[in-house]
């Protein structure tokens, strides 16, 4: 008999500890009310489901579902749906508690919620991706439509998956219900520029950032981690800003090239292959390394807790840009600011996802349909002003902490 070791969990700290703490410094920032706070903290409902798939081997496996609302006061709740083998309910709360944040800060009418199913999907087929999913859908079907909640795409789940979601919820409801999912393909109510916006969200802060850095995105050296949806659209619009993508990597393997790596055709292998592995033209870097590496922009786009207060003071990038929600810890977060790198954070950098899946939500209901050109210009419009805001605020902010309150 042979064991297989289960792989180590990317979650080193509990995310929902964190999203509290990190909740409780900002309301010591402003002097927001205690009693908030604990109301704030909480989620306002978790649901666990258990999913039971026949596989395709005739076994019936059961998987276990959450789908988790936040808050709602702005609005519905809106969130993304996780397909890993670590997901856990306290990572699904604090990625919810994000996105009340995310909404809130881009202007958009949600409140923030997460779901997430804890399977291994890349070792699935597609029918029993197909069926895990609609009997998930089933189980929470009274938890979300187009008033009340709203799934996305996250990690280990796109387009594909939510055109199940949307079936069998229509189904069900015995006609089409365009609003109660986000980030379906274009066919069927999906929006123009929504597979791109978290990525082009990312960009356009990038190149505020830089702005302000008084640097030029043209000839910048960026590291991107993660080459899914965010990470490989961010390399390829940086790439195409002028910048130079020194390294990117995926789950699998690592690659480095200090006169850049072709994004396109890694785009490409990846898109043949399903990995960046055997990818020619660069070479191999751990994810460990290609954090550290030296770049100007450095891009978490994968998962949580890659910079912790392990590697914080050897990283060597001037900007991090969060693609990924939670990539950088509390503690890391000081280590970098005391070394003056500019962290932009996820509910502001990756925001571009949801606000895009708000468009894709009002041309559902209105059956109608934009343009590429005007949905990019208004994610432009939402992500520079909160870009701008929230650099106000850090302006205030510094200098208010730094004083202290008199007397
Ligand atoms: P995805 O599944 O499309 O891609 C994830 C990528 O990360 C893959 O390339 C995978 O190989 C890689 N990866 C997984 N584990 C890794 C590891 N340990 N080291 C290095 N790479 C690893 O997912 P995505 O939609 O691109 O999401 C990535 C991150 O962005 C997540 O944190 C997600 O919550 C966040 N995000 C996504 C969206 C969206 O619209 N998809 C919106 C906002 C935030």
């Amino acid at each position: 008999m042979t064991t297989v070791e289960a792989p180590a969990s990317h979650l080193r700290e509990n995310p929902y500890e964190i999203a509290k703490q990190q909740l409780r410094k900002v309301a010591q920032t402003f002097a927001i009310d205690d009693n908030l706070v604990n109301v704030l903290q909480e989620c306002k409902k978790a649901v666990v489901v258990s999913v039971p798939v026949s596989m395709d081997d005739g076994a019936t496996r059961v998987f276990e579902g959450y789908r988790v609302t936040h808050n709602i006061a702005r609005g519905p709740s809106k969130g993304g749906i996780r397909y890993h083998v670590d997901v856990t309910l306290d990572e699904v709360k604090a990625l919810a508690m994000w996105m009340t944040w995310k909404c809130a800060l881009s202007g958009i009418p949600f409140g923030g919620a997460k779901g997430g199913i804890v399977c291994s999907p890349k070792q699935m087929s597609e029918g029993e991706l197909q069926r895990m999913t609609r009997r998930f859908t089933s189980e929470i079907i009274n938890e979300i439509g187009p008033e009340r909640d709203i799934p996305a795409p996250d990690v280990g789940t796109d387009g594909r998956v939510m055109a199940w979601i949307f079936d069998t919820y229509s189904m069900n409801k015995g006609h089409s219900v365009l609003g109660v999912v986000t980030g379906k393909p274009l066919t069927i109510g999906g929006s123009l520029g929504r597979e791109e916006a978290t990525a082009r969200g990312a960009l356009y802060c990038v190149r505020e950032a830089v702005r302000k850095k008084q640097m030029s995105l043209a000839g910048t050296r960026v590291a991107v981690q993660g080459f899914g949806n965010v990470g490989s659209y961010l390399a390829r619009f940086l790439t195409e800003d002028g910048a130079t993508v020194v390294a990117v990597s995926d789950s699998t393997s690592g690659l480095h090239n200090s006169n850049g790596v072709d994004v396109a055709a890694a785009i490409a292998h990846k898109r043949e292959t399903g990995t960046l592995e055997g990818f020619r033209g660069a070479d191999a870097i751990s994810n460990d390394d290609l954090l550290l590496l030296e770049c100007d922009v450095l891009a978490p786009c994968a998962l949580e807790q890659v910079i912790t207060e392990d590697n914080a003071s050897q990283v060597k990038a001037k900007i991090i840009v969060e693609g990924a929600n939670g990539p950088v810890t509390p503690m890391a977060d000081d280590i970098l600011e005391d070394k003056g790198c500019l962290v932009l954070p996820d509910i502001l950098a990756n925001a571009g996802g949801v606000v895009v899946s708000y468009f894709e939500w009002v041309q559902g209901l209105q059956e109608y349909f934009w343009k590429e050109a005007e949905v990019n210009a208004k994610l432009n419009d939402i992500v520079t002003r909160a870009f701008n805001e929230t650099w106000a605020v850090q302006r205030v902010a510094e200098p208010t902490t730094t004083r202290g309150i008199y007397p």
